[in-house]
């Protein structure tokens, strides 16, 4: 599932196959958290470093070069950072030339405070200054601690080849944009990542090619805000270049590659990426449109731009062009001053909206964002807990009515490996981002390739069929 936050991934570290080379002498380690963005930043800091001699290891305690891409989005994201950072230091006090480096957005919220409050750490360095990784190494390496925070209004790492993490050789992760220009009010994602831009279409169209080449079938289209988008070469007579259309050029390198995108904002998404998305088959019919409330006056506090019925009316925009589209939410409970009656206005568009899938957080004040200066955070931590709770009993209860109504359907399913449960199953995802499982036997597939499969019986969260 292209998850925003996927729990199943925090934490992860990789060594890809293509870069265990036992000739290089130094080794680094890295692991991931929080959103797709960070998954994605973390296969071009794998480049970098590859290209400076460093080879990958899976064991931290055998790294010479310990690397963990950070996420601030909620407070707990940090704790879990700060007490990875502390098992790191039992082995840094074994091996006292291991150097540790924090990247990412804790990186950029706490810059130099990270080598004074945490002092177990080497290098400091945000996300648009991972470039600078080769000199900042050397520099740490003879003993000084090294920082760069510095964002960039141009930065999109557009011409380095990520190495792919993880991979299982079917989907891929390619990033289109970097950084926010709206200020939401609880989020801090536009202090750590600065400012948007977007990466050259030809970049991204030859990356993606690339990768089809190379026996991808999916690619996922990643900004912060994707449908702003856009592109403009400076060049007299050039046109810009819109989300819509460069979803279709992507779309048109072949109809076996699926392609899908990451994140919507409701004020953004257009007709024209909407009709784009009916046009082309391979484009998948599923849309992250995250609301975070039901509530007009606390979406106005949130400084999110829309209202309810603004956000009903995109809901039913796409289901009048697009009838059988997955939707998927965000859902914050607990934000400043929110009432029951506004809690209950989630409950109710949530029952509305008929998302097949959210994901849920209560509200976590970060430092410096637009709430944490202007309102207090007066919603008791267990009254958060208790309306989190019942948004999330809410959405089980909504996918698996969705589910259900699958029941009998006939899903193109892209398979993408072995079921998690039994070796004997496929696992893969229909055109909508569900889950599909089905057993093997008597198939010759391969991982890569599309399987139709009749759906059967269901979980919340899966599908379970036969392939006919
Ligand atoms: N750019 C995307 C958008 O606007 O929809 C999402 C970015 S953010 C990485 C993913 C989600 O984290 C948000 O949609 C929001 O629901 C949640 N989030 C952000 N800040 C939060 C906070 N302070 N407390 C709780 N959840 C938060
Ligand atoms: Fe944060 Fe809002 Fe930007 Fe999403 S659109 S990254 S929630 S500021």
């Amino acid at each position: 599932m292209i998850k925003e936050h996927d729990e199943a991934r925090q934490g992860e570290s990789f060594s890809p196959a293509a870069i265990l080379d036992s000739l290089s002498p130094r080794k680094f380690y890295i692991e991931s958290y929080g959103c797709a963005m960070n998954f994605a930043d973390s296969e071009v800091v794998a480049s970098i470093l590859q290209g400076s001699g460093f080879t990958a290891t899976r064991d931290f305690t055998e790294a010479d070069l310990v690397l963990i891409n950070t996420c601030s989005i909620r407070e707990k994201a940090e704790q879990t950072i700060r007490s990875r950072l502390h098992i790191f230091r039992q082995v840094k006090r074994s091996n006292p030339s291991m150097l540790i480096a924090v990247l990412g957005c804790m990186a950029e919220r706490l810059k130099s405070k990270f080598l004074e409050e945490e002092k177990l750490v080497d290098l400091v360095v945000g996300p648009d200054a991972y470039r600078t990784l080769p000199i900042l190494i050397e520099e740490a390496e003879s003993g000084q601690k090294s920082v760069n925070v510095l964002l960039s209004r141009d930065e999109t790492y557009a011409d380095i080849a990520p190495v792919r993490l993880n991979s299982n050789g079917v989907n891929a992760f390619v990033s289109i944009m970097r950084g926010c220009n709206n200020m939401c009010s609880f989020c801090v994602v536009p202090f750590t990542r600065g400012r948007e831009r977007s990466r050259n279409p030809g970049s991204i169209l030859s990356e993606t090619r690339n990768l089809f080449e190379n026996g991808y079938r999916e690619v996922t289209l990643l900004g912060q805000n994707v449908d702003s988008y856009h592109w403009f070469s400076g060049v007299d007579g050039d046109h810009a270049v819109g989300f819509a259309e460069l979803l279709e050029s992507v779309a048109r390198i072949s109809p076996l590659l699926r392609v899908r995108f990451s994140t919507s904002h409701p004020k953004d998404i257009t007709d024209d990426v909407i009709h784009t998305i009916a046009h082309y088959e391979n484009i998948c019919n599923y849309i992250h449109l995250p609301v975070q409330s039901g509530s007009t006056r606390v979406l106005q506090r949130m400084n999110r731009t829309y209202t309810r019925e603004w956000y009903l009316s995109k809901i039913k925009r796409i289901r009048e062009l697009i009838p059988d589209c997955g939707i998927s939410s965000d859902i914050i409970s607990g934000f400043c001053s929110e009432t029951e009656e506004d809690h209950q206005e989630t409950l109710s568009l949530m029952r509305e909206c008929s998302f097949d899938m959210s994901y849920m957080y209560f509200y976590s004040e970060r430092p410096g964002t637009l709430a944490a200066k202007r309102y207090p955070d007066d919603v008791p931590e267990s009254e958060k807990k208790r309306r989190l709770d019942e948004i999330v009993k809410l959405q089980n209860k909504i996918s698996r009515q969705s589910n259900l109504n699958d029941l009998g359907s006939v899903s193109r399913v892209l398979i993408e490996g072995d079921s998690k449960k039994s070796p004997s199953f496929w696992m893969g995802r229909n055109n909508q981002n569900k889950v599909v499982v089905f057993p093997k036997k008597g198939q010759n597939f391969r991982k890569g390739d599309y399987a139709s499969v009749k759906i059967e019986q269901c979980t919340g969260a899966t599908l379970i069929g036969q392939s006919i």
